[in-house]
């Protein structure tokens, strides 16, 4: 017998329309590609996306047709995600950080129809004009007076021009809920970038998961600032859990550094962010050097890769309390997040913390398996790891237009996340290291994050990096990669010194690397890919026990 209730669509039109009839004057502060701040209202959000969905008919697109993004977090961007996906198209969000050669494939794979840009990535479509033609429409985010003359790209449209002579009322159709809204690319370290194709389900469930106070826990009352980029996986799902909460949105457009970070959420009273670590290290060393403090900051969400301890202290001193979350772009992406239960509140600050460093325990909606030899299901005792795999409701099934899948061989329906995990019996999950960055000396696994977050307490580390490196005897050996502070030095006796008793001696890696910087991926994640090809070229023709670092 089913139930006798509405059966109404979960659509991502929905969440604007709430936003608009219950939290119509709450704020949208976007610091812009043309400079200064742009604020407004969710009931003028509402009313231009509406003008924008007009547009996008006039263009003449069709249900299920793309459109392709290369923008910060930003108003405009804001309005595509809902101007977009609110009419049964698909927001393309596109990694301008990624090599042109993939953006181009991505592109051309997605099959984007019209493709909108902030001005920062103009050379990037100047680039791309001939691949362009076929488009439906290329448009400039901007105003008349701020748009560029780019003789590569003649019908190039401005963004204000386009939507200011529609009409604001806009009837958001009613379809499926299951129909597709947002689409995103996950480059691996092999193969081609595949795509993850979003639905209105999964975006709205998504976001009502993260929203809970033991998720990223947002409320009416708090202001929150994603520095993590709208181009990757929906800046984790804030620019649509904002609105359904009513928080009031800070969207930080291309102003990444410490100084204009600490200067927004000071001015517009941030009370939550969320971001990868590398762009926290950047925030609190800047803060250091100047001695600033946060007055209204209370959370700060920080995933995407591990968070070393010496942060969270370090946010702790702060008065900031940080929230580990775990995702990856198939899972929409949260899945995990490590808010403490009652019982851990009472354990002492040193038992508290490694709890807050692991990845964090799984959503409602979200199952996760630690699957070991065999596919056996490893005990929940917070020591037995296996592969971690994942099913709910925003865990991708396949990727668009690929024969590729993502189900694991072994287990049918669940996704293989390639985290090699433990969980432990109150659910909170680690990640020990990515099933390929691993160090397997010796037939024994070492966690390159385990000796990562050691080095990264070093008071002379930046920041720090483990790799493998072959080696005869043991198969691999783990190596330290190392970016140090100015005018620090760090030896490989230092090295030794630092590493121990806080690691097993076989895991003390075998030497240390100073390089100027670390390479990052195009989500500011360690790309661990180049540094193995730098440490190649390093490990050549090189002398025994040098003094390293000046
Ligand atoms: P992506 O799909 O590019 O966002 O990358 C997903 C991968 O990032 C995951 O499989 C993890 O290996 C890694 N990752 C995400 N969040 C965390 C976290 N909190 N700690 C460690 N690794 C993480």
């Amino acid at each position: 017998m089913l139930g006798t209730m509405m059966d109404v669509p979960l659509l991502l039109s929905s969440i604007l329309r709430h936003a608009e009839a219950y939290h119509g004057d709450g704020e949208v502060v976007s610091a812009t590609v043309e400079g200064g701040l742009h604020r407004y209202t969710y009931a003028e959000m509402a009313q231009r996306s509406r003008k924008l969905a007009n547009a996008l008919a006039r263009l003449g697109l069709k249900t299920g047709d793309r459109v392709g993004t290369l923008a910060w977090n930003g108003y405009r961007h804001l309005e595509l995600y809902y101007g977009v996906s609110g009419s049964g198209f698909v927001c393309h969000t596109i990694n301008p950080r990624l090599f042109r050669e993939q953006i181009a494939y991505i592109i051309a794979h997605g099959g984007d129809s019209v493709l909108f840009f902030d001005l920062t990535f103009l050379p990037i479509v100047e680039e791309l004009a001939e691949q362009l033609k076929g488009l439906k429409a290329v448009v400039a985010m901007t105003d008349e007076a701020h748009m560029p003359k780019s003789a590569a790209l003649p019908g190039l449209l401005c963004y204000e021009s386009l939507i200011a002579g529609e009409p604001d009322s806009f009837d958001w159709p009613s379809f499926d809920e299951n129909t597709a809204s947002g689409l995103c690319y996950t480059s691996g370290t092999t193969g081609d970038p595949k795509g993850v194709l979003y639905s209105n389900r999964s975006c709205v469930l998504h976001a009502m998961a993260i929203a809970m106070p033991d998720g990223l826990g947002l409320s009416a009352n708090d202001a929150i600032c994603p520095i993590v980029p709208m181009f990757h996986v929906n800046a984790w799902g804030l620019p649509f859990a904002a609105p359904m909460t009513g928080a009031k949105l800070v969207l930080p457009g291309a102003h990444l550094d410490g100084a204009s970070l600490h200067a927004l959420f000071e001015g517009e009273g941030v009370s939550i962010t969320a971001g990868v670590p590398t762009v926290w290290l950047g925030l609190l060393d800047w803060m250091d050097t100047h001695a600033r403090e946060f007055s209204i900051l209370k959370r700060v969400v920080i995933g995407g890769s591990a968070v070393p301890p010496i942060m969270v202290s370090r946010f702790h001193s702060k008065g900031v309390e940080v929230r580990q979350a775990w995702g990856m772009t198939e899972t929409s992406p949260v899945g995990l997040a490590a808010a403490l239960k009652p019982k851990h509140q009472a354990f002492p600050a040193e038992q508290r913390l490694a709890l807050e460093c692991k990845q964090g325990r799984p959503l409602f909606g979200m199952e996760f398996r630690v699957a070991g030899a065999e596919g056996r299901e490893m005990p929940h005792d917070g020591k037995s790891f296996g592969s971690m795999l994942v099913r709910g409701p925003w865990v991708a099934q396949a990727y668009f237009n690929t024969a590729t899948s993502p189900a694991h061989e072994e287990h049918p329906g669940w996704f293989d996340t390639g985290d090699v995990v433990t969980m432990d019996a109150e659910g909170f999950i680690q990640i020990v290291d990515r099933t390929k960055d691993v160090v397997k000396s010796g037939g024994e696994w070492i966690s390159s994050i385990d000796l990562e977050n050691i080095a990264q307490a070093h008071p002379a580390i930046q920041e720090a990096a483990i790799v493998a490196r072959p080696d005869t005897r043991w198969g691999e050996r783990p190596v330290l990669v190392v970016v140090l502070k100015p005018g620090a030095s760090f030896t490989r006796q230092d090295m030794r010194a630092h590493y121990e008793g806080k690691t097993s001696k076989w895991c003390v890696p075998d030497d240390v690397i100073v390089l100027d910087e670390l390479p990052h991926t195009a989500t500011g994640k360690l790309s661990k890919k180049t540094i193995r090809e730098i440490l190649q070229e390093q490990m050549a023709g090189r002398a025994p026990d040098p003094e390293i670092g000046s």
